[in-house]
């Protein structure tokens, strides 16, 4: 049996006999003052079904006491409404009073602006990361003995690197004097898997970081430090499904916890089709629908069955728990059309219940628009579904991007492409809260996906991050890193930050060894985001933008006081821009700056560009 800090603080303060009864009370804690005011409590513990909870505490109700066909579960339900902070007890009483016991249960005080909190939004550019390749802050979590992987070797793409939560921690101005506004860290939850544990996407105790990334106490310490640089804090969560390493799989709550539990453990592995259009297609037959939805996502994940009450009432509240203990801004939700859709929906409507101005992201990796609209909170679907997710990924906007840049120009390829995506905007509920990034971790480096182009990087970066969205951006994407020796290759996507680990000989963090493509990246970078972060026309202004023409598309954001010009221009040789043409836009006679060179100039008739590259303009000086 495993224990963390938190279940053996529990013990130390809470078991007042009989300490073997109980091995895990899930969650560890709660607060008063939530809107909900319902608790479940997951206790587990050998023949726990056997006892009778009992509470003496006229403050704390126990509303029900629910047992499954695992005598090792109990899940009792509290309303904690009139409850103090504190600790309260629970009796667990049995026939002949020899075997009684009690626990010690802790309900914090909720901070009081934890409600009003803010999410991410359209201001925002965030820095994705992937903890065991950005930097190895602490050498002595690298080997954590009991734990199914026990080596580290960064010579192997899927092997752990050492990288943790302290890494990130050290970096931190690093990331802020970038210009970023956030950090998304993909899972840190423990994984105790046997290969590829680095990822973090196969969860195996949900209350845990993996002590390979470090301690509790470092990862509330990195979101508190976070936030006192301005930087929001992102947690990255998956409900759908868990590692095969999961501490329940020894001894699964019930017979329906898991999807496909009776064929999986006798030997049948039944896995989703991936068909995730089956959640929206009005001809989608039973069949493939189920499959989609309750087929394991790999064999080493198996998929939870959010029907089961008791276990969506459990995810539900380990999301929140996550939220108030690290003060999140927000939550990336990974496999979003995998697990059943009217769970995700209650999932996500709980969250924002508890917190009204928060943000969730999830992941619909779909090229098609429909499917991008369909998951985002106020759109119309025509099934009803009415979702409550505040924001959803623009994968079609970031290949339209790629394959206009890398096509050539024609009248129905390259620019066009770009501009005709931005043209899809009526489609959706809210445009500005969609995220739009030039990769992630799952695909291939937007450097090798541009051919390791370096000005057509630039363009993609530049264009993207003035569009209407939230904006991501993956880490090492501003020092030109790629997977070109095996593109798409997972592990090589994920490749360590230079620097990030002592004795590096060249070091990101500080310029040292990087060559001159990629300084100059990192600087342009830096000027883009950090105009960006301060900029009300990319934030929240308007947007007009012109069919391309001649090689040359031009994007406006306007606000009062500020338009910002985006100028895509794919000429091999130096043209003259006719400006007439925006005249609408109301920039004749004004002044504008370049915020890249600095330089400025007067808005006039023409203007001179040099051959294939971005420009952008601001008004604001
Ligand atoms: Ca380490």
């Amino acid at each position: 049996m495993k224990f963390n800090s938190l279940h053996i603080l529990i013990f130390m303060i809470g078991l007042t006999s009989f300490a073997q009864k109980i091995n895990r009370i899930e969650p560890p804690n709660w607060w008063v003052g939530m809107e909900n005011t319902q608790l479940e409590l997951m206790v587990y513990g050998k023949s726990i079904s056997d006892y009778a909870p009992v509470i003496e505490d006229k403050k704390i109700e126990l509303l029900t006491v629910k047992r499954t066909e695992n005598k090792n579960y109990l899940f009792i339900t509290l309303d904690v409404s009139k409850s103090e902070v504190g600790t309260f007890k629970i009796d667990f009483k049995k026939k002949g009073k020899r075997n009684n016991f009690s626990i010690n249960y802790e309900l914090k005080q909720r901070s009081i602006d934890s409600k009003q909190r803010n999410g991410f939004d359209s201001s925002d550019a965030i820095y994705l990361i992937t903890p065991d390749r950005f930097a190895n802050g602490e050498i002595s979590n690298d080997i954590i003995k009991g734990l199914k992987e026990t080596k580290i070797d960064r010579n192997h793409d899927y092997a752990r690197h050492g990288g943790d939560i302290k890494g990130i921690t050290d970096h931190l101005d690093y990331i802020n004097d970038m210009g970023f506004t956030a950090i998304w860290s993909t899972p840190v939850l423990e994984n105790d898997m046997k290969e590829s544990s680095y990822h973090g996407y196969a969860i195996t105790d949900l209350y845990k970081p993996d002590p390979r990334f470090g301690t509790l106490k470092e990862y509330i310490s990195l979101a508190k430090k976070s936030k006192e640089k301005g930087l929001k804090f992102i947690m990255d969560q998956v409900v759908n499904h868990i590692g095969i390493g999961h501490w329940w799989m020894k001894d699964l709550p019930s017979k329906n916890w898991i999807n496909y539990q009776k064929e999986s453990l006798n030997g049948n592995l039944i896995v989703t089709n991936h068909r995730r259009t089956t959640n929206q297609d009005l001809y989608a037959s039973k069949k493939d629908k189920d499959l989609m939805n309750d087929g394991w996502f790999v064999s080493s994940m198996p998929d939870l069955n959010q029907k089961n009450e008791l276990l969506a009432t459990y995810l539900i509240q380990n999301s929140i728990w996550w939220i108030e203990t690290l003060d999140l801004s927000g939550i990336r939700q990974d496999t979003y059309p995998y697990p059943d859709k009217q769970f995700m929906n209650d999932w996500a409507g709980a969250i924002m219940a508890e917190y009204p101005n928060f943000s969730i992201v999830g992941e619909e990796w779909s090229l098609n628009p429909l499917l991008v609209g369909y998951w985002q909170k106020g759109h119309e679907n025509k099934d009803g579904y009415e979702s409550n997710l505040t924001s959803t990924m623009d994968f079609p906007m970031q290949r339209a991007i790629v394959e206009g840049l890398n096509e050539d120009e024609e009248w129905d390829k390259g620019l066009v492409k770009i501009y005709e995506g931005l043209a899809n905007d009526f489609a959706y509920a809210n445009p500005n809260d969609i995220m739009i990034f030039p990769d992630n971790h799952d695909m291939s480096r937007i450097f090798t996906q541009l051919n390791e182009n370096v000005i057509n990087t630039k363009m993609a970066l530049g264009y993207l991050l003035a569009l209407p969205r939230i904006a991501q951006v993956y880490y090492g994407t501003e020092i030109l890193m790629n997977d070109t020796a095996k593109p798409g290759d997972h592990g090589l996507i994920r490749s360590d930050f230079p620097g990030g680990w002592k004795g590096d000989k060249v070091n990101a963090f500080t310029g040292k060894g990087l060559s001159k493509d990629q300084k100059e990246m990192q600087s342009y970078l830096k000027k883009v985001l950090n105009y960006r972060k301060n900029s009300e026309a990319i934030h929240s202004g308007e947007t007009v933008h012109f069919a391309p023409d001649n090689g040359v598309y031009v994007l406006f954001r306007i606000i009062e006081n500020e338009v910002v010009t985006v100028i895509l221009n794919k000429n091999s040789k130096n043209i003259e821009l006719d400006l007439t043409r925006f005249e609408e836009i109301g920039l004749q006679g004004k002044n504008v700056q370049n915020i890249i060179s600095g330089k400025s100039f007067i808005w006039q008739k023409k203007l001179k560009l040099e051959a294939k590259g971005i420009t952008i303009l601001t008004t604001k000086m």
